[in-house]
């Protein structure tokens, strides 16, 4: 019993999403392995085929359209108000938070143009907004926006180079009770994402210095980044309000909701359709 999968059959059932337990498995020979390998195959197919079919019968929309949709309508329900900003962010606006070029994230950027990139989040966009909008409406003042961000990344199961960020902030409320509604606020995602078991863990961030990360209970997958203000940041945009706000990755709740070894089943994809294999 010391024969493994070969790569190419390992590969193909990971791409099929067999569990843990089938992917350990060993044997005596190769003959009976193959003999394994086909039936397991063909069921895993016969899987994905049904869910395929249950999609064009049912939902008829991807998971990640269908949670973005639910995170919408909850937080305008609460109070948030929309904003859709460029997917291009100018130089400019990332140097104003810090990011330039001896900071980690920078190398991170893609770059379109001298001057412009793929944003890599969403915060400068929303700084830009919301500082006219504290200008213009009473407080507090809550927004929110989803979208498209792009980083290059090293590591692979967890992160996407091209990922949905859902970044929510809520400016001037009173200071003693930031930190019990950025748990009210996590609480209020988490709960529409359907992830019951979850922590918030103080983290040292890049950006911000400390953020209060909210953590799946399960594995420590870190599901959404939150930080508190008045914040050294928020000098460069002349803003003294006290604030809250949160990012979380989409495909990251969906991981953590849906359970899955890997990120790319949940996130824009030609290869997949609603987190099923199509060459199948
Ligand atoms: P990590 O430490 O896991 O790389 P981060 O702290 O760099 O994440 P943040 O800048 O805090 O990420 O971004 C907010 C959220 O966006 C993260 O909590 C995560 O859910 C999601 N996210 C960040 N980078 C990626 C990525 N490359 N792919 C998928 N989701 C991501
Ligand atoms: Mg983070």
């Amino acid at each position: 019993m010391n024969l493994n999968w070969t790569e190419i059959q390992r590969h193909r059932l990971m791409e099929l999403d067999a569990d843990a337990e089938t992917l350990a498995r060993t044997f005596d020979d190769a003959g009976q392995r193959n003999q394994a390998f086909q039936t397991l195959e063909k069921e895993r197919v016969a899987v994905h085929r049904r869910q395929l079919d249950a999609l064009r019968s049912g939902a008829r929309r991807p998971r990640l359209c269908r949670l973005e949709t639910v995170l919408v309508e909850t937080l305008v329900a609460h109070g948030f108000v929309q904003v859709s900003t460029p997917v291009l962010m100018s130089r400019g606006l990332l140097a104003r938070m810090s990011i330039t070029a001896d900071h980690p994230l920078f190398e991170q950027v893609y770059w379109v143009d001298r001057d412009k990139c793929l944003r890599p989040m969403l915060a400068p966009h929303l700084y830009y907004v919301v500082k006219d909008l504290l200008r213009l409406w009473e407080k507090p003042v809550r927004i929110f926006e989803v979208g498209p961000c792009f980083r290059k990344e090293t590591t692979g199961a967890r992160h996407a180079a091209e990922f949905t960020m859902l970044n929510l902030c809520e400016f001037g409320l009173p200071e003693d009770q930031r930190r019990q509604r950025l748990d009210s606020l996590a609480a209020l995602i988490m709960d529409r994402a359907g992830i019951p078991d979850y922590r918030l863990e103080s983290e040292t961030s890049a950006v911000y210095g400390s953020t209060l990360d909210v953590v799946a209970e399960a594995d420590g997958l870190e599901l959404g980044s939150g930080a508190m203000g008045p914040h050294p940041l928020d000098r460069a945009w002349r803003i003294a309000d006290t604030w809250v706000g949160i990012g979380f990755g989409l495909e990251r709740l969906l991981m953590a909701a849906e359970g899955g070894s890997h990120l790319s089943r949940f996130g824009r994809s030609i290869s997949y359709l609603d987190g099923v294999r199509l060459n199948i």
